[in-house]
């Protein structure tokens, strides 16, 4: 069967043979902009997501048995299907979730060159070493090796529909495991098509990239299905109830959550540079981006400056659907509530409110800067995941990276300055997981960069080597080279073995104070 058929089977009401398994309900996927549907999906219950993973558990063992370079073969052959067949994913991709195809190119190319990344360094990163063994085991050889975790269930969102799970699944799979993967609801064919391009491109392999489909039980009876580990991304509410739901059967989990990052404006910032990244970092995507710019804190020197820049820009901006939009429409319709609530809680506080052109249509909305917004207000300390953002005069760079901190999450942001001293060193105490000085966004495509955050934005980590030893357990191996005469780790010792031993060790160790 052709990727187009397959598919067609996947969105028609027949299941498709991603469907293995028998289920009566369906649910419809639509396009944001239009309401039309894009395809009818399986709601997989408890029982159909257990056989799937029965069946990724079983592929997984054949999976780690090709080694590195059997996987790498392989996971080239993937990534070559996709990066071939770029345009009719992006297009996908917009039409589920209303990205312009620009932007949909962007994000697909970012998750091919992980995927490249991941399987060119899984061996120097994961495969066995010597390490050195030290003196009390000087006679034996050290080995490291971090080893798969058999199934890997990877739980995603629907902004960033295949960067964002692609960043498990790529590492997950060059690492050794197999993957079933529970797409968002919002995104159901795009996460069918990645899992029919795998079943076209590894043909050996099929049962190593599986998708399942469904709302928020799914994703659960995947959590209590027994998986080596559950790779979730979404918001922090549902975090929580990932966790809750793994610990029942101590599944290990990775965390990958929401944020409110900031950008950092300096005195000697190039303040047309910052006001450009700050509206793409904020607007883009609609503002549906988990790293995207929530907040701005300028100094006084440049807040004018900056904000008649920024003002300029986003009366530029025109979202829509066609091939000139700069942005989509809201995935997620019920979003569309939260962004004018913090909006209008923001204006009532006292905030000046600047708005673009607000497209025509269903489900856009306009993109709007709030300047002087109390901080105690949700569009300060709530994720917004808009096209909005704050812009806040601060006396200077400390200032605002007090404020920056100020906050639950902590993936990521981003700081302007002139000066790459001060920058690094801000950048170093900015509590987050990543940080681009000069730019936003940045972290996301260099692959040997971890990705995630602390705090509420969670913990674990995808991409580099990181990422990759995220899906394995290390595994240790010492070697006896060759016997001692005494051995410290025997009834047999002579008597005097410890006092000599305790003689060397005050020798070596006992000078220092
Ligand atoms: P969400 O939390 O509503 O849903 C995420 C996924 O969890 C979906 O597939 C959903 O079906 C599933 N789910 C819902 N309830 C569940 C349950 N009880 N058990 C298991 N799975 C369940 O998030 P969303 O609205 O799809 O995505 C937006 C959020 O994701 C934002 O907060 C954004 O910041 C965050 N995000 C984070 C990153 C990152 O890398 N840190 C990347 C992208 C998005």
């Amino acid at each position: 069967m052709s990727l187009a058929e397959e598919m067609d089977a996947v969105t028609g009401t027949s299941a498709g043979s991603v469907d293995r398994h028998a289920t009566s309900r369906t649910f419809e996927s639509t396009d944001p902009a239009t309401g039309a549907v894009v395809g009818v999906f399986p709601v997989h219950d408890e029982d159909a997501v257990a056989e799937t993973v029965a069946a990724a558990r079983a592929a997984a063992e054949q999976w780690a048995a090709l080694g590195f370079g059997g996987r790498k073969q392989r996971l080239d052959a993937f990534r070559g299907y996709v990066a071939r067949r770029l345009h009719e994913l992006a297009d996908l991709v917009h039409r589920e979730n209303g990205k312009p195809h620009a932007d949909a190119i962007l994000e697909i190319s970012l998750a091919i060159d992980h995927l490249a990344w991941a399987a060119g360094h899984a061996r120097k990163a994961l495969g066995q070493r010597r390490v050195r063994s030290g003196m009390l085991a000087a006679n034996h050889a050290a080995y490291l090796e971090y080893q798969p975790l058999g199934v890997v269930g990877v739980i995603g969102p629907w902004n960033y529909p295949v960067f964002t799970p692609m960043g498990s699944i790529a590492y997950a799979l060059a690492a050794g495991n197999a993957v079933v993967f529970k797409p968002s609801e919002y995104t159901p064919a795009i996460g069918a098509w990645l899992a029919a391009a795998w079943r076209a491109a590894v043909p050996d392999a099929v049962d190593v990239v599986q998708v399942v489909t469904g709302f928020g039980e799914t994703g659960n009876a995947l959590c209590r299905a027994g998986v080596g580990k559950i790779a979730f991304t979404g918001s922090a509410p549902t975090g929580k109830k990932v966790m809750a739901a793994c610990a029942e059967t101590l599944t290990p989990v990775l965390m990958e959550l929401g944020g409110k990052d900031a950008m950092i404006v300096d005195d000697d910032a190039d303040v047309v540079a910052a006001a450009d990244a700050a509206v793409w970092g904020a607007m883009s995507n609609g503002g549906q981006t988990c790293i995207g710019v929530e907040r701005v804190y300028v100094t006084e020197a440049v807040y004018d400056r900056f904000v008649s820049e920024v003002t300029t820009q986003v009366r530029e901006l025109r979202p829509g659907s066609d091939d000139e939009a700069t942005y989509g429409p809201m995935t997620m319709p019920s979003q569309i509530d939260i962004v004018n609530r913090h909006v209008q809680d923001a204006a009532s506080a006292g905030a000046r409110v600047i708005t673009g052109e607000a497209a025509s249509g269903r489900g856009y909305v306009a993109p709007t800067v709030l300047l002087d917004v109390p901080e105690e207000s949700a569009a300060i300390r709530e994720e917004t995941f808009g096209p909005t953002l704050t812009i806040t005069r601060v006396r200077d760079a400390e200032e605002a990276l007090r404020l920056t901190n100020d906050t639950t999450y902590g993936l990521a942001g981003s700081i302007f300055s002139g000066s790459k001293a001060k920058a690094m060193d801000l950048a170093r105490r900015m509590r987050s997981g990543m940080t681009s000085i000069n730019s936003v966004l940045t972290f996301a495509s260099v692959p040997a960069l971890p990705f995630g955050g602390v705090g509420d934005s969670g913990f674990g980590r995808i991409h580099g080597e990181d990422g990759l030893k995220e899906f394995t357990r290390s595994k240790s191996i010492t070697r006896q080279r060759i016997a001692l005469p005494v051995n410290v780790m025997s009834f047999r010792r002579p008597a005097t073995t410890a006092d000599q031993l305790a003689r060397v060790v005050g020798m070596l160790h006992g000078r220092h104070r």
